[in-house]
């Protein structure tokens, strides 16, 4: 454990971040910019994703 400034999405869904909080996971999706190449998941900040890829 050695990264703990910044969490990605990628993390969050690990911690069921989408059951425990949607509203928050909700804001880390919308509106997606960006998808993640490494786990498929789309976001709004390529920041918040481990491998961050433009939409489009
Ligand atoms: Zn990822």
């Amino acid at each position: 454990m050695s990264d703990k400034k910044h969490k990605t999405l990628c993390a969050y869904v690990e911690e069921e971040l989408q059951v425990k909080d949607a509203k928050s996971f909700i804001s880390l999706i919308q509106p997606a910019t960006h998808f993640c190449e490494g786990c498929g998941r789309s976001v709004a900040k390529p920041e918040d994703v481990c491998k961050p890829k433009k939409l489009k």
